[in-house]
């Protein structure tokens, strides 16, 4: 049985948002304004986009976050309960707006985004112990940066409390400190945030294992480097593995990032404990990151966040090799 077959216990501590994206035929320059083409209103933040991908990727996924109590939060929330997420986890916020994302897409599929966090700069730490018997559930614990560094501190401090696996998404790129990244068993920056976190320029393998070791240094039992089109680098102490991309026609990479990091947690949460832990075997990590790289490429063939998340079935078929659909 591969590592992704089993469903396991995924906690997610992040961000909401909506995203308001638009296409235009390329990306504006400073200062300069694209006329662009539809607009298109979607759910997104990096907490629930990866919440999402784990769900689908076959998961049993509790994700705490907080939206306003505005239009906006009244339709994530709703959504988000649609989609399978527990209730008990969407917080409501009296005083903040709803995190909106501001997006551009260029006909290749890059893109430019700006968030306003609103609400999500309102899930304090003290929510970590407010939920306590609903956060012990998980075998692995995900977070990213859009919420407040402090609260994402005691996410971990917790959940290796309670003997969970856990994985940073460091993204968007901030300093971590190394009693934070102690508490990281899992590091998974793409080349921007690498190159923020240790000063090294990641433009090819052998830049990119430079960073993942200056990375392994400083706590973490392994990292992984997301590549874009040339798939991930897996680092762990002295071990290094290239798993090179899916190729597929690149529409949107919004969200293929979270699309990797929820697919990576659910692979890794399928996993007995026994094979998991530690996290260093090498084996049942390569296997979640070919599961992962399915899912990141299966994400940016469609355009949006997480309307372009795959079904844990659309992964398998990619990784069989059957045609997309
Ligand atoms: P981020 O959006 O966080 O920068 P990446 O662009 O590195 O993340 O994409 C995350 C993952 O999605 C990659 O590691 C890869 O597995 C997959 N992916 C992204 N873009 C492509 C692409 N053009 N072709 C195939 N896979 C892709």
């Amino acid at each position: 049985m591969s590592a992704a077959c089993l469903s396991g216990q995924v906690i997610v501590i992040g961000s909401a948002n909506l995203d308001l994206t638009v296409t235009a035929s390329r990306l504006p320059r400073e200062g300069e304004t694209v006329l662009g083409g539809e607009l298109l209103l979607s759910n997104g933040g990096k907490g629930a986009n990866q919440a999402v991908a784990a769900l689908r990727a076959g998961a049993e996924v509790r994700f705490l976050a907080k939206v306003g109590r505005d239009p906006f939060g009244d339709r994530i929330y709703r959504d988000l309960v649609v989609a399978g997420l527990p209730a008990d986890g969407l917080l409501r916020d009296e005083s903040a707006p709803t995190g909106v994302a501001l997006i551009v897409v260029d006909r290749e599929g890059r893109n430019q985004i700006a968030v306003a966090p609103g609400s999500n700069q309102l899930l304090l730490p003290a929510v970590i112990e407010q939920h306590e018997s609903f956060l012990t559930y998980g075998t692995v614990l995900l977070v990213q940066l859009e919420i407040p560094i402090i609260t994402v501190e005691r996410a971990l401090r917790f959940a290796k409390a309670h003997g969970m696996m856990t994985i940073l998404n460091p993204a968007p790129a901030c300093p971590l400190s190394d009693d934070l990244l102690r508490h990281v068993d899992l590091l998974t920056p793409n080349e921007t945030e690498v190159e923020a976190l240790t000063g090294i320029t990641v433009s090819d393998l052998p830049s990119a294992a430079a960073g993942a070791k200056a990375l392994l240094l400083r706590g973490p039992q392994a990292v992984v480097i997301t590549l874009g089109a040339q798939g991930a680098l897996l680092c762990i102490a002295s071990s290094v593995r290239h798993l090179p991309a899916i190729p597929i026609e690149a529409v949107d990479t919004t969200a293929a990032g979270d699309a990797f990091n929820g697919a990576l947690a659910a692979a890794l949460a399928g996993k007995p404990q026994a094979d998991a832990f530690p996290i260093g075997r090498l084996r049942v990590l390569e296997d979640a990151v070919r599961f992962a790289n399915a899912a990141g490429a299966l994400a940016a063939t469609k355009r949006g966040a997480q309307e372009s998340l795959p079904t844990k079935i659309e992964i398998e078929r990619l990784l069989a090799g059957s045609p997309l659909l």
